[in-house]
């Protein structure tokens, strides 16, 4: 590989393994098969939990780089998402580079799996931004080593009753700390986006007494709520303006930044979607200077997680739910450690997170059996008694 800056091909492959020591990536790896169209990055950053589990997203990077930067930062990410969850997985993520409204073939998606098996279960792949249900059940033709895939087939299906029942929690657990008590009742709860967790979401807000204000950029999509749970619907550029109890975003990220934080007159942030801060640094301060309490979305959102990796000890929906409860006492524990520590929810967040990776890591340096000799000296105390 040359590298028209760098210039040679030795510089080219050393600033890859800086890329990968800079945050601690344990392996990538590159796909490649011409034939059927497939170029993929699996990245693996951290197994200390268990086996890194994290989503296939396709699309269609400018460059090759954009998608190496991409799939190192969410892999990252993964690993943070389950320590603090409390779940015994590592981090991974993988992006297939092309476009998917028209590069999807039965094909790509089985050499895809095959690639994933080649990994011996280091890696569990999913659905994730830009591949869907149809598409894992291509990649389980050629690996066990998949989540995501529909309850017909025996997997766990739409994750998002999960994720919204721990958003719930999360944002009672915000309602604790900042008021005193956790009751929803009578909250004023905007919702951003009337996809498929605001739907479960909303449900449970109504049923605790909230009142629900949504939005959504398609009208029609919030019908559903505004009929079954009184909501009140709103244009999607109004929502910043309206004052309320909590903001829950639902759509899209990068919503948190310079134009829309002036604007908010809420009390809290506690939503499913992903990235909502523009930058993590400047937008998460710029919501403390304004006196509004943020629950690390990563935190919040980890019932899509809970749900998958529900299915790989024979999906259970009551026991995802019940550990999407949990997400509870995580997000009270942030921030707690957050105030105790004089750390931003987000920072909290990260810091238990490297503090259960380095407590878990510590105990897997104790010996427990099941050595290359354990048949041996099965052997010899066997020979000892006779
Ligand atoms: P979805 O696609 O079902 O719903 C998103 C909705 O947002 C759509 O109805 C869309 O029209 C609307 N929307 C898009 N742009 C908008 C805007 N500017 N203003 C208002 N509405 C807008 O998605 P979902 O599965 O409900 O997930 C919601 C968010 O939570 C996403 O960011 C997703 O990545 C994240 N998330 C979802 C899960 C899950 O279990 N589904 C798990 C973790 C994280």
């Amino acid at each position: 590989m040359t590298n028209a800056v760098l210039g040679t091909e030795e510089t080219t492959a050393l600033s890859l393994f800086s890329e990968l020591e800079k945050y601690e990536h344990e392996q990538v790896i590159f796909c490649s098969d011409k034939k059927v169209g497939l170029r993929a990055i699996i990245a693996v950053h951290n197994t200390m939990l268990g086996p890194a589990l994290g989503g296939a997203r396709m699309w269609p990077y400018a460059s090759d780089l954009e998608a190496l930067t991409d799939v190192l930062r969410l892999s990252r990410g993964m690993t943070y998402k389950a320590a603090v969850s409390g779940l015994n997985l590592g981090g991974g993520k993988a992006v297939i580079i092309g476009n998917s409204q028209t590069d999807k073939t039965e094909a790509l998606f089985r050499t895809y799996g095959r690639f994933v098996e080649g990994l011996g279960g280091r890696y569990i792949t999913a659905e994730d931004v830009g591949t869907d249900v149809r598409d894992m059940e291509w990649v389980r033709m050629e690996t066990k080593y998949v989540t995501g895939i529909s309850r017909a087939l025996g997997g766990s299906g739409d994750p998002s009753p999960v994720t919204a029942l721990g958003v719930y929690m999360g944002m009672k657990a915000a309602c604790a700390e900042r008021y005193g008590n956790d009751s929803l009742n009578k909250k004023k709860v905007l919702v951003q986006g009337a996809g498929h967790v605001a739907y479960h979401l909303c449900g449970y807000l109504r049923r605790e007494g909230a009142k629900v204000i949504v939005s959504d950029i398609f009208e029609e999509k919030a019908r559903r709520i505004v009929i079954e749970y009184g909501a009140e619907y709103v244009p999607a550029d109004q929502i910043y303006d309206i004052e309320a109890n909590i903001f829950c975003p639902a759509a899209l990220g990068g919503i948190l930044n310079d134009d829309t934080i002036p604007r908010l007159k809420v009390d809290i942030i506690a939503g499913p979607a992903n990235n909502q801060l523009k930058d993590e640094t400047i937008h998460e301060q710029m919501l403390i200077e304004r006196g509004i309490l943020y629950t690390p979305d990563f935190v919040i959102n980890a019932g899509g997680l809970i749900n998958v990796a529900n299915e790989l000890e024979g999906y259970n929906q009551e026991r995802a739910l019940s550990q999407a409860r949990g997400i509870y006492d995580v997000i009270k524990n942030i921030l707690k450690t957050a105030k105790k520590m004089n750390l931003t929810p987000n920072q909290a967040a990260i810091h238990l997170a490297e503090e259960r990776l380095a407590k878990i890591g510590q105990i897997k340096q104790i010996y427990a059996g099941k050595s290359q000799y354990a048949g041996r000296l099965g052997e010899m105390n066997t020979r000892a008694t006779a």
